[in-house]
């Protein structure tokens, strides 16, 4: 803990950590000593972690990376980090991310975006870390701590655990509780583990699992060993390959890792199988009607009343300009264009055209994987992003709709509720790590874990 502590000091540059808990994490790390001395060591004993700022952490400033939370401090702490310090851990600090978690860039943080610790070759330019979860992945990264929480709505833990080669895992939807995680798209959020290797992956995920009564959406399912199914042996296994994955203008070397990765998969005694998931297509415009009508809803609740920021009011100013000053000053440009998007397909003459389609669209994304499961197909094998991370300020300036097509590999999985993984597995002409991404059946994270294991 203390090394961790000040390597989050001299890594300042980063800007990884938002806030930091150096008081809580030696606290934590001193009954962590003591649960051992006493032979007692759970499964994240002692281990430090960094949290995303998206989860509530009680007295401790948990802002969404937005300036309207600014000043929060809940009076609780989310399900996931008080099972995660019932096993052990240790908190060093919240970790920076997109604000609300929308974007693929942390760029859209009130803090200013983290840095991703890779270069290209020699060029000193910095890159981003991806995100949402772009603090999270850039501090597992540096070794600024030895795992991390993140959240994935869209791709916000697989996208940033490839731009810096580290394993992260969503999930399958209704595993880990979403209660105190303040929330963005609530059909689509998932939490999960942001780690240097699939094992590391394997145990944070069963601290982080198990159903929980305040989440209505948590599975009532026990939580198995996810550790111990990690045998290596995948003999027999079937792996489906999507042609929809294979996308005009991906550059080679995606193309050839992807390759390598079903090499590899099939010299450990896999199956390889050319599948299709037909409406693939159709995931990034459904996704961007669901995910901001479901945010334009959930965000209502800053109304610079119950949380956080409140403008400064001018003499005469009533309910409504309050309301309108503070979400002003609140809500950076990427909320706003959400908000304004998700009220537009939510409203009484386009509600049908929009939502209700998009609804109708994800039934059929989620039926097409589906069929391809109940053909035999085990998992399924696709490039974890369309490119290496890129330059800080490179998509900002371009047309957003350019940096929601980073989500283009990701965002069915979330739709479809399914568990996904990103592993580390190569490294491009410019020296930038590569992930692929497999995508398991629902509720069987453990043989996911197990493959994603024969791939690193
Ligand atoms: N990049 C996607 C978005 O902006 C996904 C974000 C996420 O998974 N939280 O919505």
């Amino acid at each position: 803990t203390e090394a961790c502590l000040s390597a989050i000091e001299e890594a300042g540059a980063l800007n990884a950590f938002v806030h930091h808990t150096p008081e809580i994490a030696l606290e934590q790390a001193k009954a962590a000593d003591a649960r051992i001395k006493a032979g007692e060591a759970p499964s994240m004993c002692g281990i430090p972690l960094g949290i995303k700022d998206l989860f509530c952490t009680k007295g401790v400033p948990s802002q969404a990376a937005s300036a309207i939370l600014g000043g929060f401090k809940p009076e609780y702490e989310s399900t996931v980090t008080s099972q995660l310090f019932d096993a052990g851990a240790v908190m060093l600090g919240k970790l920076n991310m997109d604000e609300f978690a929308m974007g693929s860039s942390n760029e859209t943080s009130t803090y200013g975006n983290a840095v991703n610790p890779w270069r290209r070759g020699n060029d000193d330019a910095a890159l981003t870390p991806g995100g949402s979860s772009g603090g999270s992945a850039s501090a597992v990264a540096a070794d600024l701590c030895l795992a991390a929480t993140g959240t994935d709505t869209g791709g916000s833990i697989r996208q940033p655990a490839a731009f810096v080669g580290i394993t992260g895992l969503k999930p399958t939807y209704g595993r880990v509780s979403r209660w105190g995680i303040i929330a963005f798209a609530s059909s689509l959020d998932q939490a999960g583990p942001m780690t240097k290797d699939v094992r590391d992956c394997a145990i944070m995920l069963g601290a982080m699992a198990g159903h929980d009564p305040k989440d209505s959406t948590s599975a009532e399912l026990a939580v198995p060993d996810f550790e111990a199914m990690l045998t290596g042996d995948i003999r027999g296994k079937v792996i489906g390959i999507p042609c929809e994955y294979r996308m005009a203008g991906m550059p080679e070397e995606i193309e050839a890792l992807w390759a390598e990765g079903t090499e590899m998969l099939k010299s450990a005694g896999a199956e390889i199988r050319d599948i299709s998931l037909p409406h693939t297509k159709y995931a990034l415009p459904t996704y961007y009607v669901i995910a901001p009508a479901e945010a334009s809803s959930n965000l209502a609740r800053y109304d610079g009343v119950r949380f956080g920021h409140r403008a400064k009011l001018a003499q005469g100013d009533g309910i409504v300009e309050m309301y309108e000053k503070t979400r002003a000053e609140g809500f950076g440009d990427e909320v706003k264009r959400r908000i304004m998007v998700g009220t537009y397909v939510l409203s009484a003459g386009y509600y049908d055209a929009y939502y209700n389609r998009a609804r109708k669209v994800r039934a059929l994304i989620k039926r097409d994987f589906e069929e391809v499961f109940a053909a035999g197909v085990d998992a399924i094998l696709t490039p974890a992003t369309p490119s290496a991370a890129f330059g800080l300020g490179e998509m900002a300036e371009a047309d957003p709709v350019q940096m929601y097509l980073n989500d283009v590999f990701t965002v069915t999985v979330n739709l479809a509720g399914l568990p996904g993984i990103a592993v580390p597995t190569g490294i491009d002409k410019q020296g930038l790590p590569l992930g692929l991404q497999l995508i398991g059946r629902p509720w069987e994270e453990g043989d996911l874990l197990n493959t994603a294991y024969a791939l690193e």
